[in-house]
């Protein structure tokens, strides 16, 4: 018999294998353009920080000044005695900012998707989500026991015939990243919500990525609709998340919805029971935050800026990119030792670019994830698309196997 540490090692020999064993970068500096990595300066293109808050002078404050009044934990969880005015007024203006009749915290954004999905779902019902989503919704839609189907990326039509063909249950949940985390390209929020209504399914967006960078004051792709002329609303769109550890630059995550459904949440979602709440700290930052992203359009203009010129200019160079109009853009290498060997060499060049790998992505879609903030140069962009010159014949090589 092999030793439980006999079979540990051997799975992890085996991942070492084939090229998808993971290490952690040890940071020594604060989140920003540039930042040290295992001692070494280099241009970030990984984070998601994505409106260059994490660093702000005016986020920092007011974290300061939250810790000088709260003091650094908040001692007990959110239905204990840990939740504070800074909570409560944050709440307060996330359900202003999203248009939503209330607004719950959470500590992080994987946490608020497994707490809803279980607390609303259980084994008489049925949750269809986007291949592609995010690990937490999927996890989330497993872990409620609920009859969990998945619909290719994107895909309206299939996901309209799951429906159709569907057993016979008492709710229905459609679930979709609002921007997708790996490719950045944007679920058609319309569409899903005409679906949701033929079938009579409870839709829940989670715009991740999406707040902060896309609509005209940050309001993610909802706002990016609206702006079109879309009516979306509490009632077609009823469960919303956001989190804050993206373009907010701090901590947690939030779902905007119905007075129901939120006071629903505080009765039943474990994970939002049994867990401290978050620093209050935090939720001080975060309101600042908050403002800032309404405030300040620049940040936005600034990142399309940066994301058509880097779009061009990759073109040119032949790279295959993802369908994405956002901060995070995807240069697809296919095979997990070449991504893993592109991102070796443009560390060589000082630039930070992780290679995302399966099984965070599907088989055969091994990437570059490169990521913008608003704070880059048009300098440290030309050093990045100087530095992909090099990894060019990587593509090409990839290329002429596939043909050969
Ligand atoms: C990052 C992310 C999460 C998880 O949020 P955390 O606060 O980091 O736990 C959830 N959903 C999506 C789509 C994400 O990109």
């Amino acid at each position: 018999m092999k030793s439980f540490s006999q079979q540990l090692q051997e799975s992890l020999t085996d991942r070492q294998s084939q090229g998808l064993y993971r290490h952690r970068k040890t940071t020594t500096t604060a989140q920003d353009t540039e930042i040290e990595v295992n001692g070494k300066l280099l241009i970030n293109f990984c984070g998601n920080d994505y409106l260059g808050l994490a660093n702000h002078p005016e986020v920092l404050s007011a974290c300061k000044q939250g810790v000088d009044l709260y003091g650094v934990g908040s001692g007990a969880s959110h239905l204990v005695v840990g939740h504070s005015h800074a909570h409560q007024a944050l709440e307060e203006e996330l359900a202003d900012f999203t248009g939503r009749s209330r607004v719950l915290l959470f500590s992080s954004g994987y946490i608020a998707n497994v707490g809803v999905l279980t607390a609303l779902a259980n084994k008489k019902d049925c949750v269809f989500e986007d291949k592609l989503n995010h690990a937490s919704l999927l996890d989330g839609g497993l872990f409620s026991g609920a009859v969990f189907k998945r619909y290719p990326h994107l895909d309206i039509a299939k996901l309209a015939d799951a429906l159709k063909k569907k057993q016979k249950s008492e709710n229905t949940f459609i679930v979709s990243d609002g921007v997708f985390s790996m490719d950045g390209d944007c679920a058609k929020l319309p569409r899903l919500i005409d679906v949701a209504k033929n079938y009579n399914s409870q839709l829940m967006l989670d715009d991740a990525h999406g707040f902060g960078v896309l609509g005209r004051s940050g309001g993610g792709l909802v706002e990016h609709y609206q702006n079109s002329g879309h009516i979306i609303n509490e009632q077609n769109l009823p469960i919303l998340v956001g989190t804050l550890g993206k373009s907010f630059g701090t901590q947690g995550a939030f779902i905007a919805g119905s007075e129901e459904l939120i006071e629903s949440l505080i009765q039943y979602c474990r994970p939002y029971i049994y867990t401290t709440a978050m620093s209050p700290a935090i939720a001080e930052a975060s309101r600042t935050s908050l403002k800032l992203i309404q405030k300040e359009n620049w940040r936005r203009e600034k990142l399309q800026t940066l994301i058509k010129s880097f779009r061009t200019r990759c073109k040119a160079l032949g790279f295959t990119l993802t369908n994405s109009m956002t901060p995070i853009q995807g240069l697809l290498f296919g095979d997990a030792h070449k991504s893993l060997k592109a991102s070796q060499i443009l560390e060589k060049d000082n630039i930070f670019v992780t290679a995302i790998r399966p099984p965070t992505v599907p088989q055969g879609t091994a990437r570059l994830r490169i990521t913008f903030s608003a704070n880059h140069t048009q300098d440290q962009l030309d050093l990045l698309i100087t530095a992909l010159e090099k990894v060019q014949p990587l593509i090409s090589e990839e290329a002429s196997n596939v043909a050969g």
